[in-house]
């Protein structure tokens, strides 16, 4: 059976590299939303909270509610159907004005703010309406936040939207300070963001990607050693003898160009890898490549391995598939079991 091992120390390790840069670990919150990227969400949470962190935002409240006895505070990010505080730890981000009024008296929120991404998020010219809702209905105002759409890229739109929210944070301090409000939490930075910034100065930075061990900076913004958090390893079904020109899997589009011995192994599109349709070539770790089309449940590889490694490659697999490291990771299958990698 196919499975998944997730190595402690690499997540450790990169926890550390971007605790330096935020300062200390204090400052990460752990992103885990949508099964901790395909990694398994209990298990990791398990591993952040024997790190030391605090806080981490998931993607719903289902999420939220089965990690979040561990953490001092779980952000949800984007579930819109939750109108009921839960626990005072579970915290919802709001990201529109028709949201925050459906929203309970002492629910804890965090606002998004946008500052040029134009996804989500209140307008700046609704921050006021915002603040004044708040502090009429009581509602508890935790964080205030922001997000970049060009922190991988080597342009100065971050520096652009980083400006916006600065001028969003003196408003809102000057409003709770006003109201005798107790100040919220300033956060905007994912992991690409953290790791480019020369001077982080906020409360806190959201760190998804990095912490699983892969990041798509722009190399000319630094250089960092972060290590895959996961190995996929696919198990060995059969194999046989193939002759010189014959045909492997649907289609026939795989001639082998040789005599060689072909095994299947289980892993298939069902399992959430993406669907290789056996044209190109797509390499993957230990310098082995697809045979012929990837069915639902198998794919075919050259050799007699007993198992084989599909993943720590999730940045050459997602550049094959004209995507990024967090489709590929996510997309995997929660029926895949998930076990910690033992030495
Ligand atoms: C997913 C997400 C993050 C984490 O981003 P990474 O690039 O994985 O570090 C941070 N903030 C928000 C709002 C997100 O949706």
């Amino acid at each position: 059976m196919s499975y998944i091992t997730l190595n402690r120390a690499n997540y450790y390790h990169n926890l550390d590299i971007l605790s330096q840069k935020a300062g200390d670990k204090s400052k990460i919150m752990a992103v885990l939303k949508d099964n901790a990227y395909g990694h398994g969400i209990e298990i990791m949470a398990g591993f952040a909270k024997d790190f030391g962190i605090t806080k981490v935002a998931v993607k719903n409240l289902s999420e939220a509610l089965a990690i979040h006895h561990l953490f001092e505070e779980v952000l949800i990010l984007a579930d819109q159907s939750c109108f009921q505080v839960f626990a005072q730890n579970i915290s919802m981000s709001v990201h529109s004005y028709e949201l925050l009024q459906k929203l309970p008296k002492d629910m804890p929120i965090h606002l998004n703010v946008d500052t040029g991404m134009r996804r989500d998020g209140v307008g700046l010219d609704e921050v006021q309406k915002c603040l004044q809702y708040i502090l009429k209905h009581k509602l508890n105002l935790k964080g205030v936040f922001t997000h970049y759409r060009s922190s991988d890229d080597l342009n100065s739109e971050f520096y652009w939207q980083r400006e916006l929210f600065a001028k969003v944070k003196s408003e809102v301090r000057y409003f709770v300070e006003k109201n005798s409000l107790s100040m919220p939490k300033f956060h905007s930075c994912n992991s690409s963001s953290l790791l480019r910034s020369e001077m982080f100065d906020e409360d806190y930075a959201r760190c998804g990607i990095a912490t699983f061990g892969y990041c798509a900076i722009d190399p000319l913004l630094g250089l960092f050693d972060l290590r895959p958090v996961m190995t996929l390893w696919a198990e060995r079904l059969s194999s046989r003898y193939i002759k010189k020109g014959e045909k492997v899997g649907y289609g026939g589009v795989y001639e082998s160009p040789k005599s060689q011995i072909v095994s299947t192994y289980d892993i298939g599109y069902g399992d959430g890898f993406f669907r290789y349709d056996g044209l190109g070539e797509l390499a993957f770790c230990d310098g082995k490549t697809v045979i012929g089309r990837l069915s639902m449940d198998s794919l075919c590889v050259e050799g007699e391995d007993e198992k084989i490694r599909l993943i720590p490659c999730a940045q050459e697999l997602a550049e094959f598939f004209k995507t990024i490291s967090y489709d590929v990771l996510s997309k995997l299958s929660t029926s895949i079991k998930r076990v910690e990698e033992s030495f």
